[in-house]
């Protein structure tokens, strides 16, 4: 066992971690694709389930149905026949976040008790109001207000993450060196929200090493939430997947392809021209003639994250 695993046994009861290995013993290349239950799935995020699926040896599921006022009535059902239709195969049912509310508890427990967390009092329009200019990652960074206890007269109604002023990067596959000052960008950020559904940070955190995790492969909207994560990892004693951010679809708008901007369904009735469009937008084009599995098989066989396009938005149409 290395020293890195050692202290993960030493600290977490909660990283029980599935075991990936092969027959010769070998660690396998563990993949997941976790999309949100809001709406059917789409081609933008047809994309990630492929090129998370070829990029890996083994591929896991994992349905982000925490923030429940958000998902939509069969939302997963139908997912999860939009990937059937186009031959993914997964050996393990999906793990739902819903079903993870004690692990995330219990790692949120773990923080607190290690100083890591602190209660605000802030609203969200006193945060926007604050006087602190937007970043360029977009984000406005919380100011702090409430680090060294909440203000008389108010009560805490999130739950944040210390973070310091120092640089946290690593080696994205695709997008090369990336890094932010998390202090400077984000602020200390919301483990545990106001209306009581933990933060999406920590939750994805806690699964990621939970399935043994190891690329973590999704869409380049995702690049500036890895920072943050990476400081969950350290601070929660969990090794850091290797990751990859692949463009992220863009419509005729320039947006990202979403329900909000009426994104289209993959078409059931043509789930080989989907696999194929998917695969194209990641710059791999398999022979003619195969059906939906026969492309993903050629494309896990034949794939080359050096070839995926080294930009952060990509138009569906191209
Ligand atoms: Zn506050």
């Amino acid at each position: 066992m290395d020293s890195a695993a050692a202290k993960l046994v030493a600290r977490n009861t909660l990283t029980i971690r599935m075991s990936h290995t092969a027959p010769d013993g070998k660690n396998v290349v563990v993949g997941r694709f976790a999309p949100s239950p809001t709406g059917p799935l789409h081609f933008g995020s047809l994309v990630a389930a492929v090129a998370s699926y070829v990029s890996c040896e083994k591929w896991l599921l994992r349905i982000e149905d925490i923030d429940t006022p958000r998902n939509a009535p069969d939302a997963t059902d139908s997912i999860l026949r939009t990937l059937e239709r186009c031959e993914f195969v997964w050996q393990e049912p999906p793990l739902y976040q819903s079903a993870r509310l004690d692990a995330y508890r219990e790692a949120f427990e773990q923080l607190k008790r290690d100083g890591l967390v602190y209660p605000c009092g802030c609203t969200r329009a006193e945060i926007a109001d604050s006087a602190v200019s937007q970043t360029n990652s977009g984000e406005r960074p919380y100011p702090g207000t409430c680090r060294g206890g909440i203000r008389a007269g108010r009560s805490p109604r999130s739950w944040r993450m210390r973070v310091e002023a120092e640089d946290i990067g690593f080696e994205d596959l695709i997008q090369g060196r990336y890094a932010q000052n998390l202090a400077g960008e984000v602020g200390d950020f919301v483990l545990l929200r106001a209306d009581g559904i933990f933060g999406y940070q920590l939750a994805v955190v806690v699964d990621d090493a939970f399935q043994g995790v190891t690329h973590v492969m999704r869409g380049a909207d995702l690049l500036s939430s890895t920072p943050r994560q990476i400081w969950l990892q350290r601070a929660l004693g969990l090794s850091e997947p290797v990751y990859a951010h692949h463009p992220v679809a863009t419509g005729r708008d320039g947006e990202k392809l979403s329900k909000q901007n009426l994104a289209e369904p993959v078409d059931l009735m043509q789930p080989g021209e989907a696999v194929r469009r998917a695969l194209r937008f990641l710059n791999h084009e398999p022979p003619e003639g195969l059906a939906p599995g026969g492309q993903l098989a050629w494309a896990k066989a034949h794939w080359d994250t050096g070839r995926v396009p080294k930009v952060r938005t990509l138009s569906a149409g191209a």
